[in-house]
């Protein structure tokens, strides 16, 4: 496979994919060399993100510094949220029975103007 490649590259051949004719004053064929130019702007850009990430990552970090404008209102700014204590989660058993708390029900009135008849 190297000996046709090498044939193929001599040959006029593409240097890459030594299957279409090298373009006229290069040594890629059209497509290797739109390849090329696609791999080499991916680098390029993968280049500036990196750099970008990095200019990102070496900013201390710091919490939000309030200006004239937005007057401090930030999520940075803010009290920490109230949390459910273990009050809320392991609450205490009623004391007292509802069955006994007899205000809930009335002495007087049975309800019969709901019931139907
Ligand atoms: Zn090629």
């Amino acid at each position: 496979m190297v000996q046709l490649r090498t044939y193929s590259v001599a040959e006029g051949g593409c240097r890459r994919c030594a299957y279409r004719k090298r373009a006229p004053g290069d040594f890629l064929c059209d497509r290797c060399r739109e390849d090329r130019d696609i791999e080499r702007g991916q680098k390029r850009q993968d280049a500036l993100d990196a750099a970008v990430i990095d200019e990102f990552a070496a900013k201390p970090d710091r919490a939000h510094e309030p200006s004239n404008l937005d007057c401090g209102v930030s999520p940075w700014n803010a009290r920490p949220r109230k949390e459910p204590s273990a009050a809320y989660w392991s609450p205490l058993p009623d004391p007292e029975p509802k069955s006994e708390q007899l205000w809930r029900e009335s002495l007087s009135d049975l309800g019969w103007r709901y019931s139907r008849h």
